[in-house]
């Protein structure tokens, strides 16, 4: 089935195919991420092709990650997943307790949400999932296959939530991922689905540190590592920068800002926000980067459901009887039960009303979780203007060298060659520190920057050439003329 068929209704008045009720067509909403083509910088360095997001501003998630602000719960977390009078039903990565965040956590609070409406709902009720990204997805397709009738309501002109591959085979020779991509060696669901419909991975390889002076040596994470670890035992939790600040661990040194802006870029929590009870992974090792259309999963697990693309759900009010949706376009529509998987930025704004009013336990969860911000840049080049090489990041090596090695022999792809590479901006004022070459990987000159934090917020407030120009201007130490 292509994606085509799957999306009936994407803007062509879904609710009317779908329900006997005659209703207004919803209106589309295009995307708000996109693919600009800003001019030339004035350095005179210009890539063939560009592509940014703007996740903190997007009105459909309103940042980019969930965490756990210092002297937040992870229980907050289980609050905000707890059914409502069986009727509404909760999933979405801020849900998860045990990655929240991540790829990982979107899939299982899919599969958990489904297997509880499953346990409650009769035999040929109708289901409303709320969201098409990855925890709708995966609860659509188990809901599916338990029998179940479901109508997926999607606000943007796309499924794919916060993952999104842009696929332009004139510009990017593979898709330009704007969202979330690269997994973890936990992500065992989500590589299963790569492996099913045949995406292709590379495992990410070295690392790269470098200064306007040079190479510099690779900046260990074990100070800080050390520090959370320190920071656990105490009796009440503080902000992961006191509790470097506290060790001794020196914030304003160069090395560890760039460091901890690869933290930042990875969790979207800068250190004086996020938790150390509950902190940030502090070096994530053995990523691997998907190089395939993500959309291809989504049509996999939303096969054989109703999806309404363009449909902004904006009130939800449910009784014992059951539930009724009001559509952005003033329309509402009747279900026995609804899930729920808009982002957690969505829930703290005010486009999502539910009538009656949550209860406490959710608002005061929804209140005081946090909404990460992250953005991303992806650049292509037809000539390399780059300095750096992945053969002389290889030969750096660092501590993935290992993991690289003994996964050699399994893994076809752990050549490290032909792994992306990993470019820490070390100094200076880059607003974007965190680099990824994949030029081994592709063939191409396709470099992909990942910012987090403030630093995200301040990025998704420039226009397309200002981010052009900031993208530039943060590798400034790798260019072969800085
Ligand atoms: C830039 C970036 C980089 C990331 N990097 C990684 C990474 O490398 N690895 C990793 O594991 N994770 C990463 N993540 C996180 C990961 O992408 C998310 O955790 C995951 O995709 C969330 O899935 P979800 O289904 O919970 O939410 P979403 O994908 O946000 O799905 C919710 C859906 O609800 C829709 N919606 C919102 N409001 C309404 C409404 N009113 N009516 C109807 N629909 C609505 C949204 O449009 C969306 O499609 C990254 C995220 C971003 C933004």
């Amino acid at each position: 089935m292509t994606r085509r068929t799957l999306l009936i209704g994407a803007g062509a008045g879904v609710l009317g195919v779908i329900l006997s009720s005659c209703t207004p067509e919803p209106a589309p909403t295009p995307t708000p991420t996109r693919t600009p083509t800003p001019k030339p910088t004035g350095a005179a360095i210009s890539p063939s092709a560009f592509a940014r997001s703007a996740w903190t501003t997007d009105q459909y998630s309103l940042g980019a990650a969930s965490f756990t602000p210092a002297g937040t719960q992870q229980s907050a977390r289980d609050a905000l997943a707890t059914p409502v009078d069986d009727r509404l039903f909760f999933a979405g990565e801020a849900t998860d307790t045990d990655a929240p965040g991540t790829i990982d956590a979107a899939l299982r609070s899919g599969d958990r949400v489904a297997d509880e409406v499953i346990g409650v709902a009769d035999e040929g009720e109708r289901i409303a999932v709320v969201g098409a990204g990855l925890a709708g997805a995966a609860a659509t397709s188990r809901l599916v296959a338990a029998g179940h009738e479901v109508m997926v309501f999607e606000a943007r002109d796309r499924v794919g939530g916060r993952i999104h591959s842009v696929v332009d085979d004139e510009r990017w020779p593979v898709p330009a991922q704007l969202g979330g991509w690269l997994l973890s060696p936990d992500d065992t669901e989500m590589a299963a689905l790569l492996a099913r419909l045949d995406i292709r991975s590379s495992e990410v390889g070295s690392a790269l540190w470098r200064s306007a002076d040079g190479d510099v040596e690779p900046v260990s994470a074990e100070p800080v590592q050390a520090a959370i670890a320190a920071g656990q035992e105490q009796p009440t939790d503080v902000a992961l920068a006191d509790t470097l600040a506290e060790a001794g661990v020196d914030l304003e040194d160069p090395g560890i800002v760039a460091l901890l802006a690869a933290v930042t870029a990875s969790a979207g929590s800068d250190p004086d926000e996020a938790s150390t009870w509950f902190p940030p992974v502090a070096q994530p090792v053995d990523l691997r980067a998907p190089l395939g259309d993500l959309g291809v999963v989504f049509d996999d697990l939303l096969d054989g459901a109703k999806v309404g693309l363009s449909s902004p759900v904006s009130r939800v009010a449910y009784d014992e009887a059951g539930v009724s949706l009001g559509m952005a376009t003033g329309e509402s529509l009747s279900f026995d039960r609804v899930v729920i998987t808009v982002p957690l930025g969505v829930l703290q704004g005010t486009g999502l009303q539910f009538a009656p009013a949550l209860p406490f336990s959710h608002r005061g969860a929804i209140a005081e979780l946090g909404m990460g911000r992250i953005e991303t840049v992806w650049m292509r080049f037809d000539e390399s203007p780059f300095a750096a090489t992945s053969a002389a990041a290889a030969e750096e090596g660092d501590a993935s060298a290992d993991q690289t090695d003994a996964d050699a022999d399994a893994d076809a792809d752990a050549d490290a060659d032909a792994s992306p590479t990993v470019w820490h901006v070390v100094g200076g004022d880059a607003l974007i520190r965190t680099w990824f070459d994949l030029t081994p990987a592709t063939g191409e000159n396709i470099v992909v920057g990942v910012v987090g934090g403030a630093a995200a917020e301040e990025f998704a407030g420039l226009d397309d050439q200002q981010a052009l120009d900031a993208a530039i201007g943060s590798l400034a130490p790798f260019l072969a003329v800085p």
